[in-house]
């Protein structure tokens, strides 16, 4: 069984300054370590070029007008207090979406079973027409909507388990009932969105708020009600915004998981992904800011995803 894994050197010219914990050396441990793994079940492919009407399904014209206008020649220019872009940031912010794209079509076409994209910037709190955390534009929301465009879908679902709520994801699909928003996430906490009772419109947003200090049990456990959520919707796609500062020991959040739950978390996504979609499964690069801890939870995501 084959994993593709989409990633680029382009992403290491995304700079975002000095002592920023979303840095260059995150998606570096994560390649050398799977490089090292010499692993024939994995399929490596960098990001195509794409049609950009797609990103605009995502995101306001304005918004991506302004963002444009934003990549700076030299030097570093802010979208918001920590979303910083630099020259190379166009290539980078580009190739990102790219790559859920290039893995969508992957799966699509069996060139593999599942695929993980190892991109940057993350995506999931850019809103329809707002950079916010780190992200400038949502790669897991154009990924959706590419798969009901490009190939007709009519029910995708995400699940977000990055620490953070995913405030752009569910900004841009509020409204839409074809695609399922659930987020696990630590709860209040930054960007402040994620409250329970943020259904969506249709019905279509399940919020899993946790307390602060939650532990391994606790977190599985909460996906209980997540995947009676998935069941009743019967998704023909999972998208997953896989970040990983969840674990203990991330500087930027206070839940307690260890690296191997997210070997247990993929796998129970996977046995429901068999029973539902026919295994098809794309996961994408959020967050996850202690270099070792993000190393080792991707191992453990990506050895699920190869079984
Ligand atoms: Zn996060």
């Amino acid at each position: 069984m084959k994993t593709g894994i989409i990633t680029t050197d382009t992403y290491l010219n995304h700079d975002t300054g000095q002592g920023h914990p979303e840095r260059a050396d995150r998606v570096t441990v994560i390649i050398n370590h799977l490089k090292k793994l010499k692993s024939k079940s994995l399929v490596w492919k960098k990001p195509k070029k794409f049609d950009l009407k797609y990103l605009q399904l995502a995101h306001d014209k304005d918004y991506l007008n302004n963002v444009k206008d934003s990549f700076p020649t030299q030097g570093l220019n802010f979208l918001d207090g920590d979303t910083i872009l630099s020259p190379g940031s166009k290539e980078a912010t580009s190739d990102a979406v790219g790559s859920i794209i290039t893995a969508i079509d992957g799966v699509m076409s069996k060139d593999f079973r599942n695929a993980f994209c190892a991109v940057r910037p993350p995506g999931h709190h850019a809103e329809k027409q707002k950079a916010m955390g780190f992200c400038v534009y949502n790669n897991i929301a154009v990924g959706a909507y590419y798969l009901l465009e490009k190939y007709s879908l009519k029910k995708v679902a995400i699940i977000d388990f990055d620490v953070h709520h995913g405030n752009g994801t569910q900004n841009i699909f509020y409204n839409n009932e074809k695609v399922l928003y659930i987020s696990s996430h630590q709860y209040p906490y930054y960007p402040g969105s994620g409250a329970a009772n943020e259904k969506g419109t249709k019905d279509n947003v399940l919020n899993i708020p946790l307390a602060t200090g939650t532990q391994s049990h606790e977190f599985l456990n909460a996906y209980d009600s997540i995947f009676k959520k998935l069941k009743k919707f019967k998704p023909e796609f999972i998208l997953l915004s896989a970040g990983f500062d969840a674990h203990k020991n991330d500087p930027l959040a206070q839940i307690n998981l260890e690296s191997k739950d997210y070997y247990t978390l993929t796998k129970r996504i996977m046995t429901l992904a068999e029973e539902l979609c026919g295994e098809k499964i794309v996961s994408i690069l959020e967050g996850g800011y202690d270099l070792n801890a993000l190393k080792e939870s991707v191992d453990f995501h990506i050895k699920s995803l190869l079984e």
